[in-house]
């Protein structure tokens, strides 16, 4: 058993060293974030726990309480460091000091019961708790809520509540060790603990390498898919999106409407005021219609000053409504700032039909729509569809 043990923890030392590297690159390499620094701090301060483990039982001083403690203490530390960076994603302004507080009292309850009152069971029991309660912790931080969370989230949030329940089940079995652990209770502690330890604890540092890697993918497929000036999709992100929601509906037999916007004499205001009101005007006019619209509709920037919608589940003429609703808020909203600029914007629509396999003919018919509000005098709303008619 003890040469088993010892083989494990120089795994435990290699593991942890590993996962220190790897979340040190991760961190120099995928943009700095701060969590990927206070997690590889929690895996080197699992490194030392281990190699100190290691140290001390090589040296057979096991049943000292003091150097029970000492571990306890690191194991502590370490936990609430991977908690800390957890909560660090979630709350880019949140610090580590409450959960080093907090591990500073854990290792003192421990301490307590391995050296003041000596207490196996209570000792145990005391880490595993606080292990568990840092796990259930980073649990409830990984995802903006289960429902909206990525697939790496869910994965992470699921594997950390694993653990945290484990941890909770062995804090009973540890009680149950007594005050002097020996006996059945201990030995079958001392069995799961062994077998399950080296999993989880890779486990959760595979998850949290994982996490940084997809959090810089999304990062970086939200760059390539959105207007830095606007926020709302760029030409490619809509396009994307639009073919998504196109199939959708023929799918579905759903109505679907698609408008483009071009605001009116915008070389006129860039001209008069300077280009600092002409964007802070775009982001105006993408936020006005942001308001404007449902969840689920999409809005791009697909040119200089002309924007396109896609709105789901909505025929021609609700469209027509919709976005007549949208021109006259835009010329009578003043953009923010000293100048008060008000603008206008012509807008042509069309509704999907059974022939429109993609985007694109929906875009040339709405295009052609917006030219016919812009010979027409500017500031109103055509549709392909009434023009057709006519
Ligand atoms: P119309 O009523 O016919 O649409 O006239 P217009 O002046 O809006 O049309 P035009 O296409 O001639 O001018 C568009 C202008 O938009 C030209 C360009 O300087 C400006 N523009 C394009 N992209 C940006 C941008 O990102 N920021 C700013 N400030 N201006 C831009
Ligand atoms: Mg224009
Ligand atoms: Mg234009």
């Amino acid at each position: 058993m003890a040469a088993a043990v010892i083989i494990i923890i120089i795994a435990l030392i290699f593991s942890a060293a590993m996962l220190t590297g790897v979340m040190l690159i991760a961190w120099r390499s995928f943009g700095r974030p701060r969590h990927a620094l206070l997690w590889a701090a929690a895996f080197a301060v699992a490194t030392v726990e281990w190699i100190a483990n290691l140290a001390f039982r090589i040296a057979q001083a096991e049943d000292n309480g003091a150097f029970y403690a000492a571990i306890a203490g690191l194991s502590c530390l370490s936990n609430a460091l991977i908690a800390a960076g957890f909560v660090q994603r979630s709350r880019p302004q949140a610090g580590p000091a409450p959960f080093l507080i907090a591990a500073a009292g854990a290792a003192l309850l421990i301490a307590g019961a391995a050296i003041v009152v000596p207490h196996d069971g209570v000792r145990d029991a005391t880490g595993l708790l606080f292990g568990g309660a840092m796990m259930a912790i980073s649990a409830a931080h990984v995802g903006r809520g289960f429902r909206t969370a990525s697939l790496p989230e869910r994965s992470v949030t699921l594997m950390l509540m694993l653990f945290a329940l484990l941890d909770g089940a062995m804090a009973v079995i540890a009680l149950r060790q007594g005050i002097v652990g020996q006996g059945e209770a201990f030995a079958l502690f001392r069995t799961i603990l062994l077998l399950l330890y080296p999993p989880a604890f890779i486990g959760v540092g595979l998850f949290s390498v994982f996490l940084v890697a997809a959090d810089l993918a999304e990062t970086m497929r939200t760059l390539a898919t959105s207007d830095m000036l606007t926020g709302v999709y760029n030409r490619r992100g809509f396009e994307d999106a639009a073919e998504r929601a196109i199939r959708n509906a023929h799918r579905q037999r759903q109505p679907l409407s698609v408008v483009v916007a071009d605001i009116d004499g915008f070389k006129a205001i860039n001209d008069r005021y300077g280009h600092g009101v002409g964007d802070r005007a775009l982001r105006h006019f993408a936020s006005r219609i942001e308001r404007l619209v449902r969840r689920g509709d999409l809005i791009g920037r697909i040119g200089g000053e002309e924007f396109a919608l896609l709105l789901v589940n909505t025929r021609p003429q609700d469209a027509v409504e919709v976005v007549e609703r949208i021109r006259r808020d835009i010329a009578a909203m003043p953009v923010s700032g000293p100048d008060r600029v008000v603008m206008t914007a012509s807008f042509g629509l069309t509704g999907l039909r059974p022939g429109d396999i993609s985007l694109a003919s929906l875009l040339a018919r709405a295009d052609r729509a917006l030219y016919r509000s812009k010979l027409d005098g500017r500031d109103r709303v055509t549709s392909a569809e009434e023009l057709e008619e006519a």
